[in-house]
């Protein structure tokens, strides 16, 4: 299945730039009201395909989402999951790693959350954090006690890129479409939400002291979100920089490309064959001759 086009795939070829990706929205975008109708619909749209989503039983989706702090990723999953029957429906945010995970691989506790055939799977924050905050962080390495000789090495995070390349690639290739979606939010919008919640006291509780000292290695972030975009963005596993500094236009973006995807998968309600339809009359036959 090729990805949707849109405006905000990142490129196959590892030639992406960060630099080059907006975080602002187009001039000529609908207004916010609009952009809300247009969501709306595509809410509906997309409950029904999880409804044939799940009675297919071949594919799963698996969303990931990664931003810095501030970006808009929880009313996004919120927003653009709503209508979704929640059964269908698994979202999970990745914290830091507990002991146990640190005794395993990093893909162990992710793949322990996939999405069942069927269901759309959330993730956010995800396997990449292993590629992202601990890069910015190197130290977190030393509880991983990993057996290499050069953790933190250039060539150390090329591997772990490759690794994941290449576990998406099995996961697409055994029925879980993947998408990927960085919500790219701009240093200045970062700072003009963190003041909102500084200020507005229903938004206190969304802030944390770290996500100002994370705020401050903003270049680092940037450097280690390109080079994960740029060497993981695939046909079977896609990255989309979606810019975040509106986050009505956003939630609208992700929605289009979410539901144009489902709209590209070969699923349809089971149909049923000839010897079935023969039971389902004796059946009906059963209960009709019930007094
Ligand atoms: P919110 O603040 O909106 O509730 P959040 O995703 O920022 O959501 P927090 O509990 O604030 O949640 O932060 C989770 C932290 O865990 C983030 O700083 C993230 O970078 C960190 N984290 C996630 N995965 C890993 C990992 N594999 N190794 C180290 N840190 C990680
Ligand atoms: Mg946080």
């Amino acid at each position: 299945m090729q990805p949707v086009p849109s405006p905000y795939l990142v490129a196959f070829d590892g030639s992406f730039r960060l630099a080059a990706a907006e975080t602002a929205p187009p001039s000529d975008r609908p207004d916010r009201s609009l952009l809300k109708a247009r969501l709306r619909d595509l809410n509906d749209v997309l409950a029904d395909q999880q409804r044939v989503l799940y009675a297919d039983n071949r594919y799963s989706v698996l969303l990931v989402f990664q931003a810095m702090d501030a970006a808009g990723k929880d009313g996004t999953i919120r927003r653009v999951l709503r209508g979704v029957n929640p059964a269908g429906c698994q979202v999970f945010s990745f914290k830091q790693p507990s002991a146990e995970e640190l005794d395993h691989d990093f893909l162990w506790r992710v793949a322990k959350r996939l999405p069942e055939r069927g269901r759309i799977g959330v993730f956010n924050r995800s396997h990449y954090e292993e590629v992202l905050v601990v890069r910015v962080h190197p130290e977190y390495l030393e509880a991983q006690n990993l057996p290499v000789e050069d953790p933190g090495s250039a060539a150390f995070w090329n591997r772990r890129l490759e690794a994941i390349e290449r576990w998406e690639r099995h996961l697409a290739e055994t029925g879980t479409v993947v998408l990927k979606f960085f919500l790219n939010v701009s240093h200045a919008e970062q700072k003009e939400r963190f003041l909102a919640r500084l200020d507005e006291p229903e938004k206190n509780w969304k802030f944390s002291v770290g996500d100002v000292r994370e705020r401050g290695h903003w270049d680092d972030y940037m450097g280690a979100y390109e080079a994960a975009l740029a060497a993981t963005s695939r046909p079977w596993a896609p990255w989309y920089a979606i810019p975040a500094d509106d986050k009505h236009y956003m939630r609208v973006a992700v929605s289009e490309i979410v539901t144009s995807t489902l709209a590209g998968l070969p699923i349809s309600y089971p149909t049923v064959d000839d010897a079935e339809r023969a039971r389902f009359d004796e059946m009906r036959g059963l209960l009709e001759a019930e007094s």
